[in-house]
């Protein structure tokens, strides 16, 4: 009888942005738990360099790089560690992402173009990188983290136009390298505890529970195991998709 599990996760190269805290350092020990070898990039150096420290402590096979997504120098420095340590890129997930909210009359320009700037035009320079690794290979995963808001939320007009955008850019890879072997999915988190959400007054935390069907906020890790799945072999006919993980908001 043929296998089921994600033991092809073991010895996978995975880069994910923005793992220095949050929802992608969830994902790093997610995927170093089933023995991939896990790039942690965040753009504070301090918090890159100790989640890296925490991952090899207990013994995961990690390297850190500090890297600004929104910068092709720093972007191309990421990518190029992997290969000059391990030879390839199998999985890149695009996690990095900020929040400048504000109501959209009162917006700056500055506001909408910094998000924009972070989580669509870094999304894209991270992709570009990587896949021009993973196509020689011919082989390849993308994992971009879109959000449940991408539907229209007061006070996010730039957050949820960027997080939509994801979803666009992410079906176009599918269509455009499924030939080459690599698929592109996304994740849409819902409400997650992070520091992200850490500022949302209490208030508006129990309004938005009473809205979730499993009444919880959800787990950095609750996100993890979406993008472990979307990434393994056992989603391995899955491409162009967008999987939700909000508790069913
Ligand atoms: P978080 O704890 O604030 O983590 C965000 C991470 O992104 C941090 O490590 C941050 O680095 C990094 N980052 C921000 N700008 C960057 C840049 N220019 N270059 C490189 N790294 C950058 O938030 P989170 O909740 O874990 O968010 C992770 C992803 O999930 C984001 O894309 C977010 O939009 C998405 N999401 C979150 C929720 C939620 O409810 N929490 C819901 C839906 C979607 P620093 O440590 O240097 O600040």
């Amino acid at each position: 009888m043929e296998k089921y599990n994600f033991e092809d996760i073991k010895d996978r190269v995975v880069v994910i942005t923005g793992s220095g805290r949050g929802i992608g350092k969830s994902t790093a020990e997610c995927f170093a738990s089933y023995g991939a070898k896990v790039v942690i990039s965040d753009m504070d150096a301090d918090v890159c360099e100790q989640t890296t420290a925490e991952l090899k402590s207990a013994g995961c096979d990690v390297i850190g790089v500090v890297a600004n997504i929104t910068k092709e120098e720093d972007v191309a420095k990421l990518m190029k560690a992997p290969i000059d340590k391990w030879g390839k890129i199998d999985c890149l997930v695009n996690n990095a992402g900020i929040t400048k909210d504000t109501l959209f009359i009162r917006m700056k320009l500055e506001q909408w173009r910094l998000v924009q700037e972070v989580i669509v035009t870094g999304t894209y320079l991270c992709c570009k990188e990587a896949v021009n690794y993973m196509r020689k290979l011919r082989t390849g995963n993308i994992i971009n983290i879109s959000s449940f808001v991408r539907n229209g939320n007061v006070g996010q007009v730039n957050y949820s136009s960027a997080k939509a955008a994801l979803i666009g850019l992410t079906r176009t890879l599918a269509k455009e390298l499924g030939s080459m072997g690599i698929r592109a999915n996304c994740v849409a988190p819902g409400f997650i505890e992070t520091r992200m959400t850490d500022t949302v007054p209490e208030k508006m935390v129990e309004d938005l529970k009473k809205m979730i069907s499993l009444k919880r906020m959800g787990l950095p890790k609750d996100v993890a195991n979406a993008i472990l799945f979307l990434s393994s072999d056992m989603s391995s006919y899955i491409t162009g998709e967008t999987l939700e993980v909000n508790g069913g908001l």
